[in-house]
């Protein structure tokens, strides 16, 4: 180590050994100064890491190249983990400035590993080798998926192959950041400005408010503004009685990269439908769907289109019944006009109200922030025996974070879980789970996960506590099976534990959000923070009846949107390609009604400009049905916490699902693949 290095290691607290109880970050003495340094530091040493691998002169081996790669970058992974943690739960300009410093340098340290061909030498010469070694499941396991990772960025290609690969990748970063970058000026360059207060029928107080202040930040005061921004078009199409204004706000919505203006998307997304089409060829498939979920549970484009239609077949026979009891009501009342797409979300709340007359108010004063913990604590309890145990003197970097021990059923520590609930400048939206640390094994010792629950819920308010709506409350229970996920990971080799496909990912925490709902728990926890009393069950009753609610849309809308991205993704495009003709071939093929449109089109398909989702996007489904499955095995039992059934989740859906391919791991756990029935019944679309 150079003098001033070591200097620096004194004085850097993410350098420096962490001298905190359960060797958490130390948040109270990391400064925005830290960062950069240890980032560039981090990034040096996993450098010589790598260095040290590729350039052992003792043949390589399974120790000295595979877990040693394995192993590399530990510090890379505690930094950027504290580093990125904080920026998204509790930034600051100085912070943003850092991360528009590091997010180059990481991503070429990433490609510079990627692309050393002196070490995928090394791990190729290891894996052709695999079968003589005397390796166990799990390592041979690791042996290939780490070749896989090489190969699948084309590290077996011929250097002019690869060099191809390369070009291909550069124009695709290019091409899918000028489709986003498209979609965000159709975003940012519409606003429906209404000045005439009878123009603003139908909203409820809120919106309105919402909306002046819209205007007001537009410059505009004394108007009200309408952006194409979710929170702002949704609730004007729910409740708006001017149906020209909602057509108008509609239209411009999904017309977003389809308007034939310097932001059209049309030719570009053609350009990378073709350089995705190429790149599969490279790499040895028949096109970019097959290539992409040849590494997902689904693991074939058709068992992909299977799935899907489906699914889709009883929902857009509801979606069809759906639409006759909204026609019906237009009838009824004399308008005169035929249903249409701008209509659906209005008379859809008519619907709402006339069949599912569920009252969030009346709901959330049983679920307060502290009751909602308490539920999901004790069905983790009920499950797999966990036993969460406050912790005050672990460092936290928000006076509202809370830290809980988190011990197994036997006693012994599992890891730390801090929950930061509510909103503040500093905080990005939504809601997430990460890790400050990983569960890893090391020389027969494991080092606990220190896993970490982010929320925007309201805070309390006067006398009132914080109390959660339904949909916040389920999202509790979501980002806990997350959690749960992260505090079990037990696969002894960081490629073995932490590494899911993006269809398996949600299986963990989506299935969390049955228990929420289920009527045997609800009364252990949704008590009224004012009265004491549980929950009623008219109450419960209709709670439940309100989940079939608009399923025939909201599954049909979903469903157009991944089967489009599956055609265009096992299609042979051009730039001749026509894209609204293409689209309207895909859907005229599956049946779409005129009155439901994707939930995106093509153009403004964010989710599948990137390589995320591309060919991806069925995950979502595709995760509820897993869900649904999965919870129905407990519902069969006839016991909701079967503690047979739980301790087989536990093992090969969140301890050591990485050491199988996902349908092998479901299997183990449920005895047989996963069949749609659950969820459609569920979904009430049966
Ligand atoms: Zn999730």
């Amino acid at each position: 180590m150079s003098l001033q290095s070591f200097a620096q290691k004194q004085e850097n607290p993410l350098l420096a050994e962490f001298n905190t109880p359960f060797g958490a970050p130390p948040f109270d003495k990391i400064g925005n100064n830290h960062f950069l340094p240890a980032i560039e530091e981090a990034i040096r040493v996993h450098k010589a890491e790598i260095e040290t691998i590729v350039n052992n002169s003792a043949p390589p081996d399974f120790e000295n190249t595979i877990v040693a790669f394995d192993r590399s970058g530990e510090l890379l992974n505690t930094v950027n983990a504290i580093f990125g943690g904080l920026n998204g739960a509790n930034t600051n300009p100085e912070m943003q400035e850092i991360a528009k410093k590091t997010t180059p340098l990481l991503s070429a340290h990433r490609n510079e590993i990627r692309f050393n061909q002196r070490l995928f030498d090394k791990i190729k010469n290891v894996f052709e080798r695999r079968s003589g070694l005397g390796l166990d499941a799990e390592q041979s396991r690791l042996v290939e998926k780490m070749y896989d990772d090489f190969a699948r960025n084309g590290a077996t290609l011929p250097e002019a192959q690869r060099n191809e690969l390369k070009a291909i990748n550069d124009r695709l970063s290019m091409v899918s950041l000028q489709l986003s970058q498209h979609l965000l000026a159709e975003n940012n360059g519409f606003k429906l400005v209404i000045d005439n207060p009878e123009d603003l029928a139908g909203l409820p107080p809120a919106v309105i408010s919402a909306a002046a202040d819209e205007a007001k930040a537009a410059g505009q005061e004394g108007k009200w503004v309408f952006t194409l921004a979710k929170p702002s078009w949704t609730p004007f199409l729910q409740f708006s009685e001017r149906r020209h204004l909602r057509e108008h706000l509609y239209r411009a919505y999904f017309m977003r990269g389809n308007n034939n203006n310097e932001s059209d998307n049309k030719k570009l997304f053609t350009e990378l439908m073709t350089l995705r089409q190429k790149m599969a060829e490279l790499l040895g498939f028949q096109n970019y769907a097959e290539y992409f979920i040849s590494d997902q549970m689904a693991q074939t484009p058709q068992n992909v289109y299977d799935f899907l239609y489906k699914v889709w077949e009883p929902s857009i026979v509801r979606a069809k019944n759906e639409k006759a009891d909204m026609q019906a009501i237009i009838d009824r009342e004399g308008k005169g006009f035929e249903l249409e797409s701008w209509d659906w979300w209005y008379y859809a709340e008519r619907v709402r109200k006339e069949k599912y007359d569920l009252n969030e108010d009346e709901l959330k004063p049983y679920l307060t922030l502290d009751n909602v913990r308490e539920g999901v604590f004790r069905l983790t309890n009920q499950l797999f025996g966990l036993i969460y145990v406050k912790r005050t003197d672990v460092p936290v970097y928000h006076p509202e974070v809370e830290v809980f021990e988190v011990k197994d059923f036997d006693g012994s520590h599992l890891g730390l879980l801090m929950i930061d609930p509510h909103p503040r400048p500093g905080k990005r939206s939504g809601a997430w789970c990460g890790t400050y640390r990983n569960g890893t094994w090391k020389d027969g010792q494991k080092t606990a996960p220190i896993v970490t629950m982010v929320m925007n819920f309201t805070r309390p308010a006067g006398n009132q506590p914080a109390l959660l709506s339904w949909d916040k409350t389920t999202t509790y229970f979501h980002e806990f099976g997350h959690a749960l996920h992260n505090l079990f990971a037990n696969g002894r080799y960081q490629r073995t534990s932490r590494s899911v496909p993006r269809d398996f990912v949600e299986l963990p925490s989506q299935i969390l959000e049955n228990w929420a709902g289920e009527p045997e728990l609800l009364k252990t926890y949704a008590f009224h923070y004012q009265t004491g009393e549980p929950m009623p069950d008219a109450l419960i009753e209709k709670l439940q009846k309100s989940r079939y609610f608009n399923q025939g849309f909201d599954n049909t809308e979903y469903l157009a949107a991944a089967i489009l991205d599956m055609d265009w993704h096992t299609s042979q495009v051009t730039g001749e390609t026509d894209v609204n003709a293409f689209e309207k071939a895909t859907l005229d093929r599956i049946g779409l009604i005129d009155e439901i449109i994707p939930r995106y089109r093509t153009t403004n398909f964010g989710h599948i400009f990137g390589s995320g989702y591309a060919a991806g996007y069925y995950v979502y489904r595709w995760a509820g049905v897993l869900d649904a499955d999965a919870f129905a095995a407990f519902k069969e039992s006839g016991d909701l916490y079967n503690q047979e059934l739980a301790a087989r989740f536990r093992k090969y859906i969140l301890a050591e699902n990485a050491l199988y391919e996902g349908m092998d791991a479901y299997i183990k756990f449920r005895g047989k693949e996963p069949s749609i029935e659950a969820f459609l019944e569920r979904s009430g679309l049966q």
